[in-house]
């Protein structure tokens, strides 16, 4: 087989044992946070004393940009830049920029807490060719976010930073919510009153089991059933047909033409069967699945000298060994399984 690092090269189209091709990749770019989320980073484990990665280890931007390369000729055309919090990373637009030219690439997007989202910031993204942005906001009452991020950070903050996205021509802009029941969920109906009509496509998540520390209980989760039957009692809500097999997020629009909102109910409703992402922590391993307990060293081949064509044959006969669906099989005792953390994998 040629070397695959020239833009030219036809994807291959890889399938794993459930037949699902590999399509996304989310590419962490630090396992660093400035928010102590309580339900992803609880500051009890991820406190002073927490042993981050080191700046060494992380992939630098040459090797994120060859890694890209190789799994778009595997059929990759979405890729997503996220962490930790991905805007912690100096000059992340440089990245941005060597992976928007990668011919392949159909959509390339980031998601970010909005902290460092400055409008200066926004504009060198998407000068540097990020197309989207996904912004994360779990409630509008300040009180009830600063608990959530742990950090005392006010919602006005990321609003503005929704501001400066918009401005920047980062359009349509995703807003994602996460849902913990008896502590942001008493706000669902106001935050999708604030973003109707605003173009801003507003995104309840249910909350996961990711990682081990977040102590997750079934109790906990309000479901997406129970977040739409909420909203469409204030203003009525009709299905839309999704945008793409395997879209994440469940679509909803008002029957008045207010726009649209989402539900990611990887909990109740969950779509293994369709998942077509794979994951690239910091340092380099591969995840093929958001719950997985250990991922492929593709760092150790990248810096033992590894031509494309044997990183290529090692993507290969790890997509096509897939067989996670852990979603499909979670139940109340699969939580305490080892899993990676989300903020070390991304979101
Ligand atoms: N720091 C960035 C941010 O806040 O958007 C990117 C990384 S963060 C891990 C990505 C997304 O995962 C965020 O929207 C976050 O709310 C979501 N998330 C983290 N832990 C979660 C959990 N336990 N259940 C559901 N979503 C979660």
């Amino acid at each position: 087989m040629p070397s695959l690092s020239r833009d030219e090269v036809q994807p291959v189209q890889l399938l794993d044992t459930r037949r699902r091709p590999l399509h996304d990749l989310r590419i962490s770019v630090t396992d660093r946070c400035n928010f102590r989320c309580v339900y992803c980073m609880p500051r009890e484990v991820f406190g002073r004393d927490f042993a981050f990665l080191p700046r060494d280890a992380l992939l630098t931007f040459e090797e994120i940009e060859r890694l890209s390369r190789l799994f778009v000729a595997h059929g990759v055309e979405k890729i997503r830049l996220t962490g930790g919090e991905p805007l912690l990373r100096r000059d992340l637009e440089i990245l941005v920029a060597r992976l928007a030219v990668i011919d392949g690439v159909r959509d390339l997007t980031l998601t970010t807490n909005g902290a460092l989202l400055s409008p200066a910031k926004a504009r060198a993204l998407r000068e540097a060719g990020l197309r989207r942005i996904t912004i994360s906001l779990d409630s509008l009452d300040d009180a009830v976010f600063k608990a959530m991020n742990d950090v005392g950070f006010p919602v006005s903050r990321v609003l503005a930073a929704i501001d400066a996205a918009s401005a920047a021509g980062l359009g349509p802009i995703k807003i994602n919510a996460v849902v913990k029941r008896g502590v942001n969920d008493g706000g669902i109906v106001e935050m999708a009153c604030h973003f109707r009509g605003s173009g801003h496509i507003l995104r309840f998540i249910e909350y996961m089991d990711v990682g081990t520390t977040n102590g997750w209980r079934m109790a906990d989760v309000v479901t997406a059933a129970e977040i739409v039957e909420r909203i469409d009692a204030v203003w009525p809500l009709e299905p839309l047909e999704p945008n793409y097999s395997g879209e994440v997020a469940a679509r909803w629009r008002y029957r008045d033409g207010a726009g649209e909102i989402g539900v990611i109910a990887s909990v109740t409703q969950p779509f293994c069967g369709a998942c077509s992402r794979a994951r690239l922590s910091a340092e380099g391993k591969l995840y093929t699945c958001l719950f997985a307990g250990s991922g492929h060293d593709l760092r150790a081949l990248l810096r033992g000298g590894a031509s494309d064509d044997e990183i290529s044959a090692t993507l290969r006969s790890i997509w096509q060994r897939r067989a996670d669906r852990y979603s499909e099989i979670r139940s109340e005792q699969t939580p305490r399984l080892k899993k990676v953390e989300m903020s070390h994998i991304g979101g």
